[in-house]
């Protein structure tokens, strides 16, 4: 500001000299004139300077100059200088992202809208295979892998895909995708063959136990029965002895049962033929009607004539659990109502009951395996705390998911919604 008003002084200074001057001499136009030509030629020099100075980049020091072009050139140095500072301090940063993602465990890759590679750590290049050159390539070329490619299409991000590693079949990598930014993606891919390796031992172990327990089982059942058979009931000590040990075998019989069941819907191959479900609804509700003081609370509607390709076995056991529950967890004499129904996206069946419902805190537990809501009279009822792991493996299986509706004292609902692509022609 103040340079600019002493510009304007000095303009005016030398207006009056040169209009004095043009007075004195007669020549008042003229003199103002050579005034005018003069001042214009020196700011075509300053300009021409200027435009020189920063046409090199503004490098160095700037031009010696006078006036108002000193300020301009003053702020601009300054502004040179804190810009200059800003770069360093970016590139800083961004030295030191590079080298803490470089030293990440996982693979990372960031792809850009049309899958390219914009950029890729050590580890991605190791356990990917992906070279530095890469960089512009779609990532489809080069990890052709089917499951990946129809991950990074049409895959719901929330999950990761399991896949081998390209260079090294034995590596077990869990690969996600997460969007950030405009169009950009972001892949992360971690080693899982150590967790891979121990669920499989888990597996395995379960599996075995399993097996193992099975036949000592139906033997001791079996030499039970007959002792039981050869109770006159003189002993009122042994009759409830054995009845006892009768149950208790009886129990472990159903633990073992859902644990191979649990164990074969996590390592069997999937089937899928068209199941008539109306018809396998009708006979479950049957087969619990004939169970005892169950007799006709169960009240099944077919609103839907729906059949769905899925494995009958698996989906038998699921509906089987779920309407045992409804009948174990609520009173002798309250209904059970199965209701199969179609909607818009999905095909559901939903057994709802009016008994003692699981509070909001136990639900989403519920499904976990061996999970029993505590309560006052739970010890009587009988059961495993699997069924409700089969219910949620099954539906896995068939892409559907399970819903659970409940309030306390009131009942629940328990709802198995199958998508629409299940469906199936009669
Ligand atoms: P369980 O063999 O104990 O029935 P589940 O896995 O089928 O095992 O169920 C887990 C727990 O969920 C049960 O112990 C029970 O507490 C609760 N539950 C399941 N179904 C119902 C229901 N219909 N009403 C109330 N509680 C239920």
């Amino acid at each position: 500001m103040a340079a600019r008003k002493k510009e304007v002084y000095v303009f005016l200074m030398q207006l009056l000299l040169a209009s004095l001057f043009g007075i004195l001499t007669g020549h008042l136009l003229l003199s103002i004139c050579i005034l005018l030509a003069f001042l214009y030629f020196r700011q075509a020099r300053e300009i021409h300077r200027f435009e020189k100075w920063i046409g090199h980049g503004g490098k160095g020091d700037y031009p010696k100059a006078t006036g108002i072009w000193e300020e301009i050139y003053y702020h601009i140095y300054l502004l040179k200088k804190t810009d200059k500072r800003r770069k360093k301090k970016l590139r800083r940063m961004i030295k030191q992202f590079r080298q803490s993602t470089e030293a990440l465990p996982d693979a990372a890759v960031v792809l850009n809208a049309n899958d390219q590679i914009e950029w890729s750590n050590k580890t991605a290049r190791d356990v990917l295979g992906l070279q530095l050159s890469d960089k512009g390539q779609r990532i489809p070329y080069l990890i052709r892998s089917p499951e990946f490619i129809s991950y990074l299409n049409y895959g719901n991000y929330t999950d990761p895909v399991i896949l081998p590693s390209p260079v090294n079949h034995r590596l077990i990598l869990a690969v996600r995708i997460v969007a950030y930014g405009s169009g950009l993606r972001l892949l992360l891919a971690q080693d899982v063959t150590q967790l891979k390796k121990m669920e499989t031992m888990r597996k395995d172990f379960v599996a075995n136990v399993s097996h193992e327990l099975r036949t000592p089982l139906t033997v001791l059942k079996g030499y039970l029965e007959t002792v039981q058979d050869l109770d006159d009931g003189s002993s009122p000590l042994f009759t409830s002895s054995f009845k006892e040990m009768q149950g208790q075998t009886e129990r472990m019989q159903h633990l073992v049962d859902d644990l191979l069941l649990l164990t074969r819907l996590e390592t069997k191959q999937k089937k899928s033929a068209c199941v008539n479900v109306p018809a396998l609804l009708s006979q479950i509700c049957k087969e619990g009607d004939a169970l005892g003081n169950a007799g006709r609370r169960i009240e099944l509607t077919l609103e839907s004539g729906a059949h769905i390709y899925g494995e009958e076995q698996e989906l038998r056991s699921a509906f089987t659990n779920l309407l045992g529950n409804a009948l174990k967890y609520s009173p002798d004499d309250a209904p059970v109502k199965v209701r199969w129904y179609q909607s818009a996206a999905t095909i559901v069946l939903a057994v709802e009951d009016f008994g003692e419902g699981i509070s909001p805190i136990d639900i989403p537990r519920v499904t976990e395996r061996f999970y029993r809501v505590e309560g006052k009279h739970r010890k009587k009822v009988p059961g495993t705390g699997l069924g409700l792991a089969i219910v949620k493996h099954v539906l896995m299986r068939h892409d559907a998911r399970l819903e659970i509706a409940s309030t306390p004292r009131k009942g629940s609902c328990f709802s198995c919604h199958f998508p629409i692509q299940r469906l199936c022609k009669p």
